[in-house]
């Protein structure tokens, strides 16, 4: 048993003073008292936060980052980046997705991620034929995040065609299995060696009898259901086309509406369905803002009891911490106003507490894992902060939430730990291996 005793500890949702983190078994034992017979481990001008979340996350679009941002289309978008991300996608072989997803994980850790849902659709061969075992690339992404020791649950990705009256687009083979039953028993045998969730991808990518017998398998096996939910216009006018109603409306119908990524272009109605169906809604604004998505109201649906977590999505940054003050400042931006998301509209640290459990204890949740708040009985993943960090120094307890979610630099985070272990947050080989990756991908 091991007492880790910082300045401050965040648990429980509370900034606490001088209280140890009592460890056993990579679980929180108690919060508190030092119980005697405890290995006291001391950490002076240090904070102990409870570990992120990136519930939404494609590990392979790391390599493309850097190699979207030009306007080299009359209508650089969301449509146009795509086509961009499927030229990696088309090319990754085993050991690339592997390299650049490992390389990926291991920044995740160093900006205090230490869980992961990776939405994973790549699945077949570059011809598009079935690999050997059909989850060989869902597992080459699996072994990354457990060789940097990140918690991962496989959120693998149904795809059924280009979309609504769409010609097939041959750059998707790779995601396109031949039917939900196939999909279905590759997740069945996946969950047998990794925490997984199912996801068909949209309702773009799924006709609605796909959507409607995972959605049903998910329930019956006590899967998460992961989703891309109204990420762009284009896509909520194809399912009124289709459908006559909105994606939350007919995910609602389908019994699908469980946690919705993106969720940027939403009526009254839909928020409403959200918050029927108890949905968490996983918000992106990173790469929402670099794809020009829109902006989620984050607002409005915490107003209509809707729970709100987060995801690095196309990594082209990796700070949840950006992700989590982006939720506030678009709206600061939109209604000229400013602490517009807290919770008791003027409490002093509350903003940014209730962020930062947006940030850890959602997002645990989504994925459908115990934890994020470093509570008794949770799994003990934690960071250690150093309070000397010119991004946060001079934060007391009243103030270190804000200071952590507002100013924090990835500098400050000397510690990262999983079940009570420190991950090794540098590794030469992973950096290598990326690079060489990338130079098979692009030269
Ligand atoms: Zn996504």
């Amino acid at each position: 048993m091991r007492a880790f005793l910082p300045d401050f500890l965040f648990a429980g949702g509370r900034v606490l003073s001088g209280a140890a983190l009592v460890v056993q078994d990579g679980r929180v034992e108690s919060v508190g008292a030092v119980p005697s017979g405890a290995e006291r481990v001391p950490l002076p001008g240090r904070a102990v936060l409870p570990g992120m979340v990136s519930a939404h996350s494609h590990a392979f679009q790391r390599a493309i980052r850097g190699r979207t941002e030009q306007r080299d289309n009359p209508r650089a978008d969301f449509w146009s980046w795509r086509e961009a991300m499927y030229a990696a996608a088309e090319r990754l072989s085993p050991v690339d997705l592997h390299a650049v997803s490992k390389f990926c994980f291991l920044e995740m850790a160093r900006a205090g991620i230490t869980a992961v849902g990776e939405f994973h659709y790549l699945h077949r061969d570059p011809q598009g034929k079935p690999y050997a075992d059909g989850n060989e690339l869902s597992l080459a992404v699996a072994r990354a995040a457990r060789e940097v020791g990140l918690r991962i649950v496989l959120l693998r990705a149904a795809y059924a065609r280009s979309g609504y009256r769409l010609a097939p687009n041959p750059r998707q083979r790779r995601f396109i299995e031949g039917s939900a039953e196939e999909y279905l028993k590759n997740l069945d045998a996946l969950s047998k060696q990794v925490p997984v969730g199912a996801a068909p991808h949209s309702v773009r990518a799924c006709p609605l009898e796909w959507i409607r017998d995972i959605a049903a398998e998910a329930k019956r096996r006590g899967w998460v259901l992961h989703m891309h939910v109204s990420e762009q216009p284009r896509e909520v006018d194809e399912c009124k086309a289709e459908h006559g109603t909105t994606p939350p409306l007919l995910l609602e119908r389908l019994g699908a509406l469980q946690n919705a990524v993106h969720a940027v272009h939403l009526s009254a109605d839909d928020i409403a369905a959200l918050a029927r169906a108890q949905a968490i809604v996983c918000a992106c604004p990173t790469t929402e803002r670099n794809l020009g998505d829109g902006i989620l109201r984050a607002d409005k649906l915490l107003a209509a009891g809707v729970r709100l977590c987060l995801g690095s999505d196309s990594e082209v940054q990796l700070s949840p911490l950006e992700d989590a003050r982006q939720l506030e400042y678009h709206l600061r931006l939109l209604q000229l106003q400013r602490a517009v998301l807290d919770p008791a509209q003027g409490g002093v640290g509350g903003l940014g507490a209730a962020l930062y459990r947006i940030a850890s204890e959602n997002g645990m949740r989504a994925l459908g894992l115990p934890g994020g708040a470093l509570q008794p009985g949770e799994p003990a993943d934690f960071l250690v902060v150093d309070l000397d960090d010119p991004s946060i120094a001079g934060a007391n307890a009243e103030d270190l939430m804000s200071n952590a979610v507002f100013s924090m630099e990835r500098t400050a985070i000397r510690e990262v730990r999983v079940a009570g272990e420190p991950l090794q947050l540098e590794s030469r080989p992973a950096l290598e291996a990326f690079r060489a990756a990338m130079r098979r991908l692009w030269g």
